[in-house]
């Protein structure tokens, strides 16, 4: 492991059973996560993008180990996290947390704003009494909140407050890595900008290393330094910010690209529109599974699945034609 690398996550694999079949036995499995690698640099923000469905929050939790992966290795700061007992999980749980895409859905809507954010300092036993309230009102502030919000219920704030709840909730322990999963999704349009700029004050302050999940490219931009695009439960490339949005290279991050507005006129791309559906991870197609949609496609890419290669300065591709 590399003297800065936090997370090195090593041919993940997740597949969840679809239907009972004869004997209860599943009748086929989802492909969520299918052979996933990549590394987190402690201090970076890293972006996962790609549309709904393509296994990125999955990705997430089996890297929070929310979810046990049907295979493969997440390396957590030197440390097999997915071999560690009940009691070493709960300690490393204290450095890992997960910013929620709705934080709402998230809370117990009979607590007070004070509680939810209290909750991990009791449940780790961290503070109680004067101490608790000081620093539940220090999070509080540290959020952009008032220590007055905490007599307040969830549904009586709005939508940014209540992801700045679920940032206060997830900092409460001080941890080193956050998993943010789409976490301006459910926030009004006129407060996102403030949500992330909390976000990228917080990393500073607090030294925090974020895996930064969104299907929205002008979002992953603003926020990643390093960048992977995810389809179809794999990985198809991943690079510095800069390097992919300026010289992206597979089919697929060019026609997420094309897509997102850019203000300098000189800098625009042709859209391209993406023909056909995405296929069902289900059964997912053999070779590239980006070969019913690509216009570049060559009957080796229906046969034989490209590897993620490294093309210079750690840009990394999965295609045999680019
Ligand atoms: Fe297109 Fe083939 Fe590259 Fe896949 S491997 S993206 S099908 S050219």
């Amino acid at each position: 492991m590399a003297l800065n690398e936090l997370v090195r996550v090593e041919h993940l694999v997740k597949y969840f059973p679809a239907g009972g079949g004869f004997l209860g036995k599943p009748r086929a499995f989802v492909h969520a996560v299918d052979d996933v690698s990549f590394t987190i640099i402690r201090g970076e923000t890293f972006g996962l993008v790609g549309e709904s469905g393509c296994g990125k929050t999955t990705t997430g939790r089996l890297i929070l180990r929310l979810l046990d992966p049907t295979s493969g290795k997440v390396i957590y700061d030197g440390q097999d996290i997915l071999r560690l007992d009940g009691n070493a999980m709960r300690h490393m749980r204290r450095k890992m947390q997960l910013i929620f895409q709705d934080a709402f859905s998230s809370f117990d809507p009979r607590k007070k704003v004070f509680d939810i954010v209290a909750e991990p300092l009791r449940v780790h036993g961290l503070a109680s009494g004067s101490q608790l309230r000081e620093r539940v009102a220090e999070l509080l502030v540290t959020v952009g909140l008032e220590p007055r919000h905490g007599e307040e219920y969830p549904h009586e704030l709005s939508s940014g407050q209540k992801q700045c709840v679920g940032i206060a909730r997830a900092i409460s322990l001080n941890p080193e890595f956050i998993v943010a999963d789409e976490p301006i999704s459910a926030v009004d349009v006129s407060v996102r900008a403030q949500v992330l700029n909390l976000m990228k004050d917080l990393q500073e302050k607090l030294g925090l290393t974020y895996l930064f999940i969104s299907h929205d490219m002008s979002v992953i931009r603003y926020l990643s330094d390093r960048v992977g695009v995810m389809y179809v439960g794999k990985l198809v490339e991943y690079a510095p910010k800069s390097e992919l949005f300026k010289n992206p290279i597979h089919p697929y991050s060019k026609a997420l690209l094309a897509a997102v507005p850019v203000e300098d006129p000189d800098q625009r791309r042709e859209r391209e529109i993406l023909e056909g559906d995405v296929p069902s991870p289900v059964n997912p197609p053999n070779g590239c599974r980006f070969h019913t949609r690509c216009k570049f496609a060559s009957p080796v890419c229906s046969e034989e699945e490209p590897p993620l290669l490294d093309r210079g300065g750690g840009h990394f591709v999965a295609c045999h034609s680019f």
